[in-house]
């Protein structure tokens, strides 16, 4: 059975993010990369996810403190709250390492360059 993707897409993974994750495929929206990030969280994609940031803005970020973050919590969903073409706000639920519910509420913005969206900054409610 096809795994469906972590995103909640209701698409298969191999159909929605894993193309991206992989590089075989660019996102094509502000959303889709968003999208991709989740799942790259979920699965513990440092790489994709250093380098699916704002080259500008890696320097605020570490592979060790992504790579914990990514792996310390159980991810659950993504819910997307408000998408327009470079803001993305959603809502990730997880639970923490104390198996605690967290909801992590952000709104990120998103830049596109050379046809490669990137993860710019994110402002977290
Ligand atoms: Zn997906």
């Amino acid at each position: 059975m096809n795994q469906l993707c972590y995103c909640n897409s209701d698409k298969v993974f191999e159909k929605c993010c894993q193309p991206i994750i992989l590089g075989f495929k660019n996102a094509t929206s502000a959303e889709e990369c968003m999208r991709s990030r989740y799942s790259a969280y979920v699965l513990g994609e440092v790489d994709y996810l250093l380098n699916s940031t704002f080259p500008s803005q890696r320097r605020y970020y570490s592979k060790s403190e992504i790579k914990a973050w990514s792996q310390e919590n159980t991810w659950q969903k993504l819910e997307i709250i408000f998408s327009s073409f470079d803001i993305i706000e959603f809502k990730a639920y997880y639970l923490d390492k104390s198996n605690k519910q967290i909801i992590h509420h952000e709104k990120s913005k998103f830049k596109n360059e050379n046809n490669f969206w990137y993860f710019y900054s994110g402002e977290v409610f």
